[in-house]
């Protein structure tokens, strides 16, 4: 599967904000936005421009779709799910992103960053309920049950990354069980508990255009 092979620090640096995409350097003063907060490109620091209508909305999806990691198709894939749902597609989408395996494995705390989550499920360090063979983009419902296999759980990076997830506290719809090394999800996300600046309007407006 194609995927993006370039600085991840970029594509902060594009959005204008910090997209949490390194892990542990990212909380550090290493962090690329900290010391260079224009965008990347030999005029990024003296770059103006007027922004368009649609300029703004495209700007929207690429931050959440670089956020969580996803390529162009995928995006648009999870976006047509969420219009088949009831109830706004921008939150329908926002909590169909929430949702994926990898982005759980994430704010469970066994891993860094999205990008480490995705590799321990395609590594099969990661079970879903009891069983392998789980996959990245899976949707979890509330009652399901993610571990870190047992033969996995005493692989270095798992565990340094719990210990900072837990300084770092979980979200509320995440029962994490630090012993076990699983969580349970309890309930559906919840919209208010994403805490990065997101307008999920500007992206229906954008595919709606
Ligand atoms: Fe973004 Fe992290 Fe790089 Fe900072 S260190 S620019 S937050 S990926």
């Amino acid at each position: 599967m194609a995927r993006y092979l370039g600085s991840v620090c970029r594509l902060c640096r594009r959005e204008g904000l910090k997209l949490f995409l390194k892990g542990d350097r990212c909380y550090t003063d290493k962090c690329a936005i900290e010391k260079r907060s224009y965008p990347p490109g030999a005029h990024g620091s003296n770059f103006r421009r007027k922004v368009s209508e649609f300029g703004i909305q495209l700007r929207e999806k690429q931050k959440v779709k670089r956020l969580y990691g996803l390529l162009e198709k995928q995006f648009r894939r999870l976006f047509k799910e969420a219009e088949r749902r009831k109830g706004m597609s921008g939150e329908n989408l926002l909590m169909l992103l929430e949702k994926r395996l990898d982005n759980i494995v994430y704010r469970a705390g066994f891993a860094s960053s999205r990008a480490e989550s995705r590799q321990l499920v395609t590594h099969g360090h990661i079970q879903v309920n009891g069983k392998k063979g789980s996959y990245p983009s899976m949707t979890l419902r509330p009652d399901d049950v993610v571990s870190v296999r047992e033969k996995s759980r005493k692989n270095v990076q798992i565990n340094s990354a719990m210990e900072a997830a837990l300084r770092k506290g979980t979200s509320s719809w995440l029962e994490v069980d630090p012993k076990n090394y699983s969580v349970k999800i309890v309930s559906e996300p919840k919209r208010e508990e994403l805490t990065l600046p997101i307008q999920e309007q500007l992206i229906v407006e954008l595919y709606s255009r």
